[in-house]
């Protein structure tokens, strides 16, 4: 019995009433979307955490989408609009979606992976809306994205190390063989020998913001 209930309210949690109702009564944006609920004194119906007060308990009925409710008599809240075509808040949601893309670049150019509950409570949107905008517009999680950024920057800073290793072996071969074949490669032996300190030190550069900010905004160009 116990493991029966378990499974139901895994597979669904918000599908009975007392679960629905405690999503109410906390306003909870995780369960916007899985079910509608209507106030009898008002006749109007609502999101799950529309911010009007809240309604009793006895007058309150549940539906399990928008067309249930209005067939029943109710009308959409002008609050919590939750008739409202999705492009109805696109644009903040989108503001948002940016600023966590920020949060992801800026954590990954530290090489952290921020966590989406860090990620949700920074920009203002649920975890579930956050994870499902964000991955629908950048066709990639948020955790997807501080990888491959990650993962970018390390081949850039692999790349650049052999690129270091290779001058530094070339420039101790060459100083190895005679005066004569020194001279066979005078530009390059010069521009390494010069160039090789700096090089070293510019290493970390490869994590500044202009060098992931290009590899973003080849990768997600709708963004930018
Ligand atoms: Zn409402």
């Amino acid at each position: 019995m116990a493991t029966t209930c378990l499974l139901i309210m895994s597979s669904h949690p918000f599908s009975t009433p007392e679960a629905r109702w405690t999503a109410v009564r906390t306003r909870d944006s995780n369960a916007v979307g899985s079910f509608i609920y209507a106030v009898r004194t008002t006749g109007v119906y609502c999101r799950p955490d529309c911010k009007a007060r809240l309604a009793r308990r006895a007058n309150v009925v549940f539906y399990e989408n928008i067309p249930q409710a209005e067939e029943a008599g109710f009308r959409a809240c002008k609050r919590c609009k939750p008739n409202a075509p999705p492009d109805h808040d696109r644009e903040p949601v989108l503001a948002k979606i940016r600023e966590a893309v920020d949060l992801v670049r800026e954590g990954a150019s530290r090489g952290d992976k921020v966590t989406l509950k860090e990620l949700s409570s920074r920009v203002g949107l649920s975890k579930w809306h956050l994870q499902r905008v964000f991955t629908k517009i950048n066709r990639m999680s948020p955790r997807a994205m501080a990888n491959s950024i990650i993962n970018t920057m390390e081949v850039e800073a692999a790349e650049t190390s052999a690129r270091i290793e290779a001058a530094r072996d070339r420039r101790e071969s060459s100083s190895h063989s005679s005066m004569a074949s020194d001279k066979s490669y005078p530009d390059e032996t010069e521009v390494h020998h010069l160039g090789l300190p700096n090089n070293l030190q510019a290493l970390p550069m490869q994590y500044d913001d202009p060098d992931v900010d290009s590899v973003l905004r080849d990768l997600f160009p709708e963004l930018y």
